[in-house]
């Protein structure tokens, strides 16, 4: 039994663990979509995040493929330089066979970092890469302390903004883009998961999105065209369907994301390469 840690996150932060224990049931399958042997751990540091099995049960199966589409797009990018914006409990950093020389940049808020840090070296767990934490608020300037932890904006950069989009007012969402895009040299990639206004409005993400208010992360914005805000910023971008991802790997699609289930609803998954 492993000890929870005196400070597990709160707030907006503790939807990362709602992330790994998705990630920590998957471990339990036979023909798992992707190995992560520290999600359960961390779960356990955590103290469990059963106070939010509701939305795993809604989303469990979608955060379980997104993990897997956005391992695969980090795979392909193959760049030096990797940022994982609101990192949160991923363990990408330890899991991925990196290609050899790539830093992995975590940004997530000051209070999540320690406590990841913390619960990674209970488990012994080595990094796979260079691995470079930066403790932000992604609201503010994160991008000088992107800068000074050794990023470099001259060199090629695989972003991935997972699980943060409609968690931030609109303006901050542009701000992140404006600034992930300037930081970008030719070539660099994104990876990007979003919603738009009418899975917001789902009579399914009702119970979600009460439960996230009370935790103080409730979501605040939704893009109705991912390919053309993305293009606005510089980028050529493609989307990716659940179902098309569910076919791939053989499984269900995740009813969440189940035209049939939810019509136009949409959580969007993005990928892109920079054009400007
Ligand atoms: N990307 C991770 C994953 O998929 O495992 C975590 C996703 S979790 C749903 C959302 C993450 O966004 C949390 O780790 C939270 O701390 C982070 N976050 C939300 N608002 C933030 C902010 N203003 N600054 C930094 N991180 C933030």
């Amino acid at each position: 039994m492993k000890r929870v840690l005196q400070r597990p996150p709160v707030g907006v932060a503790r939807t990362a663990v709602l992330i790994a224990a998705a990630r920590a049931n998957e471990q339990r399958r036979l023909h798992r979509l992707f190995d992560d042997p520290l999600a359960e751990g961390l779960v356990a540091a955590a103290g469990s995040a059963n106070d939010l099995n509701g939305v795993r049960t809604l989303a469990g199966d979608h955060f379980v493929l997104r993990t897997r589409y956005f391992d695969d797009q980090l795979l392909v990018a193959a760049q030096p330089q990797v940022v994982l914006m609101a990192a949160g409990l991923d363990t990408r950093a330890f899991r991925i066979d990196w290609p050899p020389g790539t830093t992995v940049y975590e940004l997530d808020l000051p209070g999540l970092l320690e406590f990841k840090d913390d619960a990674l070296r209970d488990l012994g767990a080595e990094p796979t890469c260079e691995r470079v934490v930066v403790p932000c608020d992604l609201r503010d300037d994160w991008a000088t302390s992107l800068i000074h932890a050794g990023f470099d904006p001259k060199r090629p950069t695989a972003w991935l903004l997972e699980g943060l989009f409609m968690f931030l007012p609109p303006v901050a969402g542009e701000r992140i883009m404006h600034w992930v895009s300037a930081l970008s040299a030719r070539g660099s990639t994104l990876a990007l998961e979003h919603v738009n206004r009418a899975f917001r409005e789902l009579p399914q993400m009702k119970a979600v999105q009460q439960r996230f208010d009370t935790m103080d992360a409730g979501w605040c914005s939704d893009v109705e065209d991912p390919v053309a805000w993305l293009s606005g910023h510089g980028w050529h971008a493609t989307v990716t369907h659940q179902v098309d991802l569910a076919a791939r790997h053989e499984r269900p699609v995740p009813a969440i994301t189940d035209p049939r289930e939810v019509g136009d609803a949409r959580i969007w998954l993005a990928s892109a390469v920079r054009t400007a």
